[in-house]
């Protein structure tokens, strides 16, 4: 037990243990053993944290900070990220199972998070509308408060530093409560946020389960931002509980994303990214491609072609640099997915690869199902794992109707050459993002959420601006003629 590591709670710039003393095992899911604890909050160890953040919006310097000051804050602690990359990124790799390459790419978005909102806070700060009246009036974007922050287990450091990130650079303290499967890295940003010279209370990592740890976050009085990723049934438990104080809400939740190849598509290039879009992360994306409906003229043809790419890819040690595909996040999830296909076997669908691993580890190798009929569940709900569902289409009218018939509306994907074809099919499909001939690129301006149960507001650029302040109007008398 002496090489087991400690994740406490950051509650004012120190690492403390739960006043309770309790802890909870944290797994490493390749080699299926504990290899850290971490705090578990309790409620008293939520208030502990709400009356920190509270303090250092009401009386500390940060939301009162001159902007310039606060970007060249949140760059030092993206400094210390970079310099600590390679840690961070063997935290998420240890703590999920992430191939290292890609918890690499992780830390270097997340820091791209901070870089960018530092910036963007700092240059847009509000609008002028003069008047002929004798009045001139402008906009103030002004800090809302404290914000509660809830972030899942599939890119622990990069989700949470999506709401972290705007939140603090808008002026805010912020609570930031990780998954209870990956609380490694969250705790290793708020240990450099105190380094980087963050004032006490600004950023305040709150470790521990659902309930009680988040909901005590989410339906307390003095939290005034609710931001939250994760399933789609919790977010509707957490705009509920916000409610009860009024709280806005912004929630990124669950998806079933869409990948249509018309038959004019670049087959190479659509292969490419239709196996990244459901096999990437072990397809633990809310953004998956998890639904691929190909035009009927390729549909064999593609269908040999997916398989054979999803069979090369080399399934091991996240930390061995040959792999692209290691195991799912917790024996929790793994009986999930199983479950799920199992339950295509028994509703008649063709599995074309895929399954189990059978050799005891927690592998769900890469999964390509076609016949199932567009009720089965699995066709229908989230499986949040590298499970495909494959269908064809005939028409560009059935291909939307199918893409569209889903209560997510996330993210959608579409392959052809013809561009009339993509503008008016991308125009036409029910989500958030549209990907036309690639997957996966976001450029952090523009507005990212999802429609029905993938959830509510966008976040992004000003998106994050209309969220994470108090918009005010000053209106100002300058002639009394
Ligand atoms: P989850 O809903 O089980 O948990 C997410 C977080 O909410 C965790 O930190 C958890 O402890 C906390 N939580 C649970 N119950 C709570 C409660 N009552 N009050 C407050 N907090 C509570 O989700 P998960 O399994 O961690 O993550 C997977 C889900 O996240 C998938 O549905 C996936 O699609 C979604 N997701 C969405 C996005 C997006 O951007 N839309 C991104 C990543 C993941």
């Amino acid at each position: 037990m002496s090489d087991i590591q400690f994740f406490g709670h950051i509650i004012d710039n120190e690492e403390v243990e739960s006043i309770d003393g309790k802890r909870f095992d944290v797994w490493n899911p390749w080699t299926r053993e504990v290899w850290a604890q971490a705090a578990e909050g309790s409620e008293k160890d939520a208030e502990r944290a709400i009356e920190s953040a509270r303090r250092a919006f009401d009386e500390g310097p940060w939301p009162r900070m001159g902007r310039v000051e606060r970007a060249a804050a949140i760059h030092r602690l993206a400094d210390l990220m970079e310099e600590r990359a390679d840690e961070l990124a063997r935290l998420d790799s240890t703590n999920m199972a992430k191939p290292f390459a890609q918890a690499k790419h992780d830390v270097a978005r997340s820091v791209w998070n901070f870089r960018f909102f530092a910036d963007h806070q700092r240059d847009h700060v509000g609008e002028v509308y003069p008047m002929d009246s004798g009045h001139h009036t402008y906009s103030e974007f002004g800090p809302a408060g404290v914000v509660a922050a809830i972030s899942p287990w599939n890119f622990p450091l990069m989700m949470a530093s999506w709401k972290i990130a705007p939140a603090i650079a808008w002026g805010n303290t912020c609570i930031i409560k990780p998954s209870e499967d990956t609380p490694a890295s969250v705790t290793m940003l708020g240990r450099l946020a105190a380094e980087a010279g963050f004032p006490p209370g600004v950023l305040n990592v709150l470790n521990g389960y659902g309930a009680p740890a988040g909901a005590t976050l989410t339906g307390d009085d003095r939290v005034d931002r609710v931001t939250f990723t994760g399933s789609s049934t919790t977010g509707k438990h957490v705009m509920a509980s916000a409610a009860t104080h009024l709280a806005p809400v912004s929630l990124e939740l669950g998806g079933k994303g869409a990948n249509i190849v018309f038959e004019d598509a670049d087959v190479d290039n659509a292969v490419y990214w239709a196996v990244e879009a459901i096999f990437r992360n072990a397809g633990q994306i809310c953004l998956a491609g998890s639904r691929l409906f190909v035009h009927s003229s390729l549909y064999d043809s593609f269908m040999a072609r997916f398989v054979e790419a999803a069979e090369a890819l080399t399934i091991g040690d996240p930390f061995d640099p040959a792999t692209k595909f290691s195991s799912l996040a917790s024996k929790r999830h793994f009986d999930k997915v199983v479950s799920y296909v199992e339950g295509a076997k028994a509703l008649g669908g063709t599995i074309h690869t895929g399954g189990v691993a059978d050799d005891g580890s927690w592998v769900v190798r890469p999964t390509i199902i076609d016949g199932l009929a567009l009720d089965a569940a699995p066709y229908c709900e989230e499986i949040f794992g590298p499970v495909c569902v494959v269908n064809s289409f005939d028409t560009e009218e059935e291909a939307v109707h199918l893409a569209n018939d889903t209560r997510y509306g996330l993210n959608a994907m579409l392959f052809t050459e013809n561009l009339s074809r993509a503008h008016r099919v991308a125009s036409r499909l029910r989500a958030g993002t549209v990907w036309v001939n690639c997957f996966f690129i976001r450029d952090l301006r523009t507005p990212f959420g999802g429609v029905g149960d993938s959830g509510v507001g966008r976040e992004g650029g000003n998106f994050s601006r209309e969220f994470f302040t108090e918009p005010k109007a000053v209106v100002m008398q300058i002639d009394r003629g």
